[in-house]
């Protein structure tokens, strides 16, 4: 019998799903779930559970588990786990936080919307007990100077174009099951997590002589997918590079409300706390990092370093608060001219606007450079893992959230990822060079089409 057979009302879930889970003794057959999946996301009714020999499809973006009323379908909780590894004292916990962590947890704590509790969250995983504790907003640096990188050898050299961001698993997932033609145009640099997760147990280690089958790296993100997007096979860069088979560049990714939850259960006053700040080495970001939560803000910060790589000077101030780009329109497009170089850029908001702009895509060819997708609307700020203060999450929310980032943005001294002074240092004492062969082995990553997930009775006759 079909297992997903009375998946009429309901999104249908695997039991191995490592983003979502659902109980369902709370459910109240609502479909809100369905809903989001098929017009927000465009995963649901776009695949056939007859055809997919009755698997569901999900590209782990938690977006129903927003919409959900009763918490029938949450993110699936990991938090257990790495309470275990704070008390070991073996072991040494990393954690990292995410862009939009510091932004969107004050309101769990009754905070405004867009209000900065970077330090508090800093302290927090301190009490818990954080052997050290970074900022993703590193690793978005490292991200761009690979993706800015590689989007400039495009154009030079003629290749694939346009070029597509890849931080966003979610849309990874999307791209590799339902367009894997487009597999070409993703790409090849790795998440922000997962950058600074092969950096923790290569460079980090090596600096400070820690066994790094020791370390337990931890992610705190706005983000379900990054759950799935940590068990991919090719993340064990680290493993590579140490000749140690077991390593994975990641262990953990924990939500923004796991983290409060877990601060409840261990009864830590979140408001009380005393701001701490990141620890040295990966533990510093630039404006544009930062504003790698919001849509836009991926291609804007590449924006800004490509600038500095096509003309050898700082980009001017329009890129330093590039409006094209920025708010919630379905889909931003913008014509800039870099030196010489003209690029035409697109900033699509989730995946249902980038079925249909690919889908448009392919039948006019029209032509673009680089192209910004994001899963989530909105982006990172509105993620699957995000506070659930209201559903669905208003305009509004979303818009004070990204205004929270692009005012830390405004207010930091650096803004361009090649200024951070610990990026410099990182290429000149261990990687090399952007795009360089270690950063290749460590940073870069490919892709595989899952087409076949979407016809399977295809491949059994
Ligand atoms: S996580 Fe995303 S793709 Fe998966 S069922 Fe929920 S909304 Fe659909
Ligand atoms: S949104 Fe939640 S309550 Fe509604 S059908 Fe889906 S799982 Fe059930
Ligand atoms: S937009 Fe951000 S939070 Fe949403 S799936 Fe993508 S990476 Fe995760």
């Amino acid at each position: 019998m079909s297992k997903h057979e009375y998946e009429t009302v309901r999104v249908p879930i695997e039991d191995d799903n490592p983003a979502i889970v659902r109980d369902n003794s709370k459910c109240i057959l609502c479909g809100a779930c369905k809903s989001v999946c098929k017009f927000s996301q465009g995963v649901f009714g776009n695949y056939s559970l007859e055809k997919t020999g009755d698997k569901a499809i999900c590209i782990n973006c938690g977006q129903c588990t927003l919409v959900c009323p009763t918490n029938a379908i949450t993110e699936v909780m990991d938090y257990h786990k790495v309470k275990e590894f704070v008390k070991d004292p073996d072991k040494i916990v990393i954690f990292q936080t995410s862009p939009s962590v510091r932004i969107a947890a004050s309101e769990l704590f009754g905070m405004e919307p867009g209000t900065l509790v970077e330090g508090k969250i800093i302290a927090a995983l301190r009490k818990l007990g954080a052997s050290y504790v970074f900022d993703t907003t590193f690793g978005a640096d490292l991200t761009i100077m690979e993706e800015a990188k590689e989007l400039v050898d495009r154009i030079k050299n003629g290749s694939k174009l346009p070029q597509f961001t890849s931080c966003c698993p979610a849309w990874v997932n999307f791209i590799e099951t339902f367009f894997p033609e487009y597999i070409p145009n993703l790409s090849t640099t790795k998440s922000p997590i997962l950058m600074e997760g092969a950096m923790i147990k290569t460079y980090f280690a090596e600096k400070m002589q820690i066994d790094p089958t020791k370390i337990v790296n931890v992610a705190v993100t706005p983000c379900t997918a990054k759950k799935g997007e940590i068990l991919r096979e090719e993340m064990n860069s680290s493993s590579k590079y140490h000749h140690i088979d077991s390593l994975r560049d990641m262990d953990y990714v924990i939500t923004t409300r796991e983290l409060a939850l877990w601060l409840k259960e261990e009864e830590i006053d979140f408001a009380t706390l005393e701001d701490s700040t990141y620890d040295d080495l990966l533990g510093r970001g630039t404006g544009a990092g930062l504003i790698f939560g919001n849509s836009g803000g991926v291609m804007e910060a590449a924006l800004r370093t490509s600038y500095y790589l096509l003309t050898g000077e700082n980009p001017k101030d329009v890129f330093l608060n590039y409006q094209p780009v920025r708010g919630l329109d379905n889909v931003k497009v913008a014509e800039v001219t870099i030196g010489d170089t003209a690029l035409k850029v697109a900033v699509i908001n989730g995946t249902f606007q980038a079925r249909k702009f690919l889908t448009t895509l392919k039948e006019t060819n029209e032509q673009y450079d680089f192209i910004e997708v994001m899963s989530c609307r909105g982006g990172c700020i509105a993620g699957g893992g995000t506070p659930k203060t209201e559903i669905p999450l208003p305009d509004e929310i979303k818009l004070q959230r990204m205004n929270g980032l692009y005012q830390t943005d405004a207010d930091s001294q650096l803004r361009n990822s090649y200024e951070n002074p610990d990026i410099k240092e990182l290429y000149q004492t261990f990687l090399e060079s952007p795009g360089s062969s270690l950063a290749h082995t460590l940073l870069h990553t490919s892709y595989v089409s899952k087409k076949q997930m979407l016809e399977v009775e295809k491949m059994i006759v």
